[in-house]
């Protein structure tokens, strides 16, 4: 019989198995005196954050508990996986409270992108999933652009309130916050603590601020339906952007389709050859076809020719579904959440989308 042993340093529960879920602790760690979680293990010898992750219950717990403070919510996306990495419920949960409007990653985007446009169908789409933010700041977190900008406003805003970091699980929120730490904190160890947070026996970390408030991290949560989800740790890596996006070029004709790897699909229906233009890892197959011979090419390699994802995720990968757009712009983008995004140029084409269930297909105009 097991006795629930828990964290000295938090008071969370100890366990052994999830590696990225709260509480973890290696098992080789339990028969020492002083039981640490790893998260605070590394936060006390290295001042350094750790991403957790939470279940969607747990999650709504610290949203009610936030909507009951007098605070400012920071949210941080992921600006590739925009829809993916929304938290539907927030805008309801935070109650009165302001909330900065974060896009992180901006590094991965092409020098040749409008950053004001980008933000600008983050602010339409914000609103369009009924969330009003105050401003809207684009960062990278990894390479450390436009933090003081974003220190700067968050200290603008918060008016000495303290302040809640929140946003699903990848979006870089853990690497925000350790360079808030360096920023603000860097000096002493002792600065950094954690603490419960009211009403639930979840801890947060305490990162002060001066003026007696504090910013707190709050876990992440996984939002199931992410293009991430659907692949494993290798597959992720060859989705993933690692440095400034390449565009890659195709000059297409009627009736022909692009496959992503095996994750997404563009139909070419008509409108007379033109270019399609895809921002994506370079490291994503991509595969030209027949339109004809699509469907049964999917079926017979998908897993192989047409991935990732690979032979393992096949299990719980998830049918693909049709998306139709109508294009108004003379360059118009559609943005497959978690994976990038197709320029199609030119009024007038046809073209139709597939992608796995549950995950967002968007259209906005060009970036570029
Ligand atoms: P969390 O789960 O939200 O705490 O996310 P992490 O901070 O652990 O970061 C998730 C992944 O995104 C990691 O692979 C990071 O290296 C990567 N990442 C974080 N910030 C950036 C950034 O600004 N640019 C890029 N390209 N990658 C980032």
């Amino acid at each position: 019989h097991e006795q629930a042993i828990t964290c000295t340093g938090c008071g969370v529960s100890i366990q052994t198995e999830d590696k990225k879920g709260l509480g973890y602790a290696p098992a080789s760690t339990l028969n020492k005196e002083v039981i640490i979680c790893q998260r605070c293990f590394r936060l006390k010898h290295y001042n350094e954050l750790q991403p957790v992750s939470l279940t969607d219950d747990d999650f709504l717990e610290i949203l009610n508990g936030i909507g009951k403070t007098d605070s400012l919510v920071v949210k941080i996306v992921d600006i590739f996986d925009f829809h993916g990495s929304w938290l539907p419920g927030l805008h309801r949960f935070v109650g009165n409270n302001d909330i900065l409007l974060v896009g992180n990653k901006v590094d991965l985007l092409p020098k040749s992108a409008n950053q004001n446009r980008l933000k600008n169908w983050m602010q339409q789409s914000a609103k369009e999933l009924g969330m009003n933010p105050k401003e809207i700041s684009l960062i990278s977190a990894a390479k450390g652009h436009n933090i003081d900008e974003l220190a700067a406003i968050i200290d603008q805003y918060r008016d000495g309130k303290d302040v809640y970091i929140v946003g699903c699980t990848n979006v870089g929120k853990s690497t925000f916050i350790n360079r808030l730490i360096k920023q603000f904190g860097g000096e002493t160890e002792e600065m950094i603590t954690t603490s419960h947070f009211p009403g639930t026996t979840l801890d947060l970390i305490d990162i002060p601020l001066g003026e007696g408030a504090t910013l707190y991290d709050t876990p992440g949560i996984i939002n199931n339906h992410q293009m991430a989800h659907f692949v494993d740790e290798k597959e992720l890596k060859v989705i993933t952007p690692k440095s400034e996006i390449k565009p890659m070029v195709f000059q297409l004709n009627e009736e022909q389709t692009l496959y992503f790897g095996g994750l997404a699909r563009l139909d070419y229906l008509k409108g007379g050859r033109r270019s399609f233009v895809a921002f994506m890892a370079n490291n994503l197959p991509i595969h030209r076809t027949k339109l004809e011979k699509a469907d049964d090419l999917y079926e017979k390699h998908l897993g192989e020719m047409l991935s990732p994802p690979g032979p393992d995720s096949l299990e719980n990968f998830p049918e693909l579904v049709k998306h139709r757009f109508s294009l108004k712009h003379e360059k118009t983008d559609i943005v497959f959440s978690g994976l990038g995004w197709v320029t199609v140029h030119d009024l007038g084409a046809q073209v139709e989308v597939h992608a796995p269930k549950g995950v967002s297909v968007t259209v906005r105009p060009s970036l570029i």
